[in-house]
């Protein structure tokens, strides 16, 4: 599968990056928004194109092009403010669902987060605006007619990956490596288990593969 990496300079992104650089299934395309990333991504031989989130759906679609998948690993942070939460974590990956459907890219992985389906489990939290816009881009997402995977990952963790995770419809709480969602997000690509579906995903005791196959 040839795959568009939209935050292809994060800290998801970067493993997203290394396992496919080393996959022999699929191909990469990641997509930056400055060109010292772009350089450093050609020094290592990976393919890059550089487009903003902010940018109009046009623009986006140009990176996507050629592409049959997007992996969607991009956020504006949490030192930013709520406009920028509306503008990179719901409009940006709007846009970007728009962008796939107009080119052909059917396949579409969101990096989501824990709970974001769950209204009940942010309504007093602090970052509300942030798990208001991961809620209503899945949302979007699922009604898209994309042939999407949505992972809700729990709390972020810069720990080595252990490879075992916990999957499922509804977890209330927990965290996870940064490069096991990473092995999440390529692993799901074609696990046909995963079409049309979303899940929470936390650290656990089944092999990523394994977990997959049976949600
Ligand atoms: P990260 O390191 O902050 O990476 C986010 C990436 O998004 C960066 O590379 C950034 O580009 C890119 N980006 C921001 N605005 C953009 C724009 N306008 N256009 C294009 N790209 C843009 O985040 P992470 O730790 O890898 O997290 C990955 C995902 O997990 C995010 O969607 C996040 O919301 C989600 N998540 C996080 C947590 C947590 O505990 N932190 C929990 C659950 C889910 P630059 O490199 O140029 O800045």
């Amino acid at each position: 599968m040839k795959v568009l990496l939209i935050g292809a300079n994060g800290h998801v992104g970067k493993h997203i990056v290394r396992l496919l650089q080393e996959s022999d299934k699929h191909s990469l395309k990641a997509m930056v928004r400055e060109e010292k990333q772009a350089e450093v991504l050609s020094q290592s031989g990976v393919e890059s194109v550089i487009a903003n989130l902010e940018g109009s759906v046009d623009e986006i679609a140009g990176a996507i092009a050629g592409s049959d998948a997007v992996i969607f690993s991009a956020g504006s942070g949490g030192s930013t403010g709520a406009d920028k939460t509306l503008l990179v974590d719901l409009d940006g990956a709007v846009k970007a669902m728009e962008a796939a459907t107009k080119v052909g890219a059917t396949r579409f992985i969101m990096v989501s987060a824990l709970q974001a389906h769950n209204r009940n489990s942010w309504a007093d939290s602090q970052i509300k605006p942030y798990m208001i816009a991961k809620h209503y881009a899945d949302r979007m997402l699922e009604a898209s007619g994309l042939n999407y995977t949505i992972l809700r990952p729990g709390g972020l963790l810069n720990d080595p990956s252990v490879g075992k995770i916990s999957l499922a419809s509804n977890l209330a709480k927990g965290t996870i490596s940064r490069e096991d969602v990473a092995r999440t997000v390529v692993a799901s690509l074609d696990e046909e288990n995963t079409f049309t579906r979303s899940f929470d995903l936390i650290s656990g005791d089944t092999p990523i593969v394994d977990a997959l196959k049976n949600v």
